[in-house]
């Protein structure tokens, strides 16, 4: 390896009886010069790369930001009840079992239940009984909630007055999809 190097600047400058002794080059060569000065070999073998990466993959944490509540030390009760419009945050009154409305906007909000239930699990934690699923969402009997509870794809754990619904938060409550 060369300890001192003449570096020219312009190329169109030739160099005549330089000395045998000083290496000269131009510049537009550097580039090359130092690439091929680099003699270490690769840090890690194909295996310790392999083996690198495959512990990286098992260390892997899923993001997994629910419920909301508990990791970020909110009281559940401070969270607000009912179905709320998405436009203006008032109260929706629920018409018929399927609709319900909004006054301030004047609309009709279908499947405002869906929305609420996602909250639900988003929020508070995943499971949800009728009982919680009537309180949170303000409803006016065990039938809505049952009706609700039954169109969205939940896994039912327990019978009659025991029963909850499960979500499982491998998949987020914001894409659930209600059944067909
Ligand atoms: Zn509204």
């Amino acid at each position: 390896m060369t300890d001192s190097l003449v570096v020219m600047a312009n190329s169109k400058v030739s160099v005549r009886n330089a000395p045998a002794d000083i290496q000269i080059m131009y510049a537009k060569h550097l580039p090359y010069y130092f690439r091929m000065q680099d003699k270490t070999g690769p840090i890690l073998t194909d295996k310790q790369m392999h083996s690198l990466a495959d512990k990286l993959r098992k260390g892997e944490k899923r993001y997994d930001p629910y419920p909301l509540c508990e990791k970020n030390g909110i009281n559940p009760k401070q969270i607000r009840r009912g179905l709320i419009c998405d436009d203006c945050d008032r109260l929706l009154e629920r018409k018929n079992y399927k609709v319900w409305s909004c006054r301030t906007c004047i609309r009709d909000v279908k499947q405002a239940y869906e929305q609420g239930i996602k909250d639900w699990f988003m929020l508070i934690k995943d499971t949800i009984s009728n009982k919680e699923c009537r309180e949170f969402l303000q409803l006016k009997d065990k039938y809505a909630a049952n009706y609700i509870l039954k169109k969205l794809p939940l896994k039912q754990i327990g019978r009659s007055t025991t029963t909850h619904y499960m979500w499982d938060y491998r998949t987020s409550p914001a894409d659930m999809k209600p059944l067909k």
